[in-house]
């Protein structure tokens, strides 16, 4: 490829309800350093969000004045589940509950609106791929993580390389999906926490806000029932404020985090012994937290992760940095990871 002429890519991280989009140019540097957020009209159905997505794209090009014919490529990422190119699940998904979505290929159709090669992530191995890129930096194509990404859902993305681990369905790195050992995690009266996988026990029936909500809290209200989250609304609201009382030093709180790190750290317990990684990234709400308790939590993490010496000589924990902006980044650093393989580095 050329490299008289500057070029570059952008990033299109597309959510439930706004589109962030994002520049990096050729030189590893990228040309906004905030959201730059838009309606991304997901509702609407597929036809409207991919309108929407062509007018994020012209509207970044337009703020960072490149111009289109320097786009070589286009990352995109949205909220799962999907294919590895970009499918919506047939079987629809809670972003995407407009009946056109079911099956719908976003990817292929926002290539065909730009005339651009689009390149297709999930929103969680997009954020695994910046969090591996910035913390790796010229090395990055020589080394592996695994990302655990705490929200509503639990997210992972798995990267060897530098470049994420798909599958054959396009369905690896769903850590969230992966069992973890209950023994010992739950109290001896507690019930096995349900995942809306239709699993039992696996790391995202506990470490997300859905296992707060569902599993978590109600079991731990029934020891603190005079707890002022007895009281609270909808469970979903009470599940939100379980944070801010962690990061006081609530014992419910704490109970209830303590069993999400354990979980967490069960989890990279059983992938060392998958693939091994230099980093094990956490990401989501709960380290994005007061300084006091994402220490705790982080050390908590670490406690319940076996690893032999050799892998604890190695490894290293660290946190998704920038988590707003780690999709619509992720998916401009795979863009440029398919243009220039192995030569991709962030500049900061
Ligand atoms: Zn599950």
């Amino acid at each position: 490829m050329s490299t008289a002429e500057p070029w570059a890519v952008v990033g299109l991280d597309n959510g439930g309800t706004t589109n962030n989009a994002t520049v990096l140019d050729a030189s590893g540097r990228f040309l906004v350093d905030r959201m730059v957020e838009s309606p991304s009209l997901v509702r609407e159905g597929p036809d409207v969000a991919v309108g929407a997505l062509v007018r994020t794209l012209d509207d970044i090009l337009d703020r960072t004045g490149t111009p289109r014919s320097a786009v070589r490529a286009v990352g995109l990422d949205t909220p799962g589940p999907a294919s590895a190119d970009g499918v919506i699940s047939s079987k629809g998904s809670t972003n995407f509950s407009h009946d056109a979505w079911r099956g719908f290929d976003v990817r292929g159709a926002l290539e065909a609106r730009v005339g651009l090669p689009v390149v297709y992530n999930n929103d969680a191995n997009a954020a695994a791929l910046y969090a591996h890129y910035l913390h790796f930096g010229p090395d990055a194509a020589t080394r592996s993580s695994v990302s655990a990404i705490v929200g509503t859902g639990l997210g992972g993305g798995v990267v060897e390389d530098g470049r994420v681990v798909r599958g054959a369905a396009g369905m690896a790195g769903e850590l969230g999906h992966v069992h973890v050992p209950m023994p010992g995690l739950l109290a001896d009266d507690q019930p096995l926490p349900r995942c809306n996988c239709g699993f039992s026990g696996d790391a995202e029936s506990v470490a997300s806000l859905t296992g707060i909500e569902r599993n978590l809290l109600p079991y731990w209200l029934t020891r603190f029932p005079d707890h002022p989250l007895a009281r609270e609304g909808t469970p979903g609201d009470a599940a939100k404020l379980v944070r801010s009382y962690g990061e006081q030093g609530d014992p419910l709180a704490r109970h209830i985090f303590a069993q999400q790190a354990m979980a967490l750290g069960r989890l990279f317990t059983i992938l060392s012994n998958v693939t091994d990684p230099h980093v094990y990234f956490v990401g989501g709400g709960v380290v994005e937290a007061a300084p006091e308790f994402r220490a705790w939590f982080m050390q908590a993490v670490r406690t319940h992760t076996s690893l032999r010496e050799e892998q604890a000589h190695v490894a290293t924990f660290a946190l998704v940095p920038d988590l707003d902006m780690a999709g619509a980044r992720g998916a401009a650093v795979a863009a440029m990871e398919t243009l220039a393989p192995a030569s991709v580095e962030i500049v900061t």
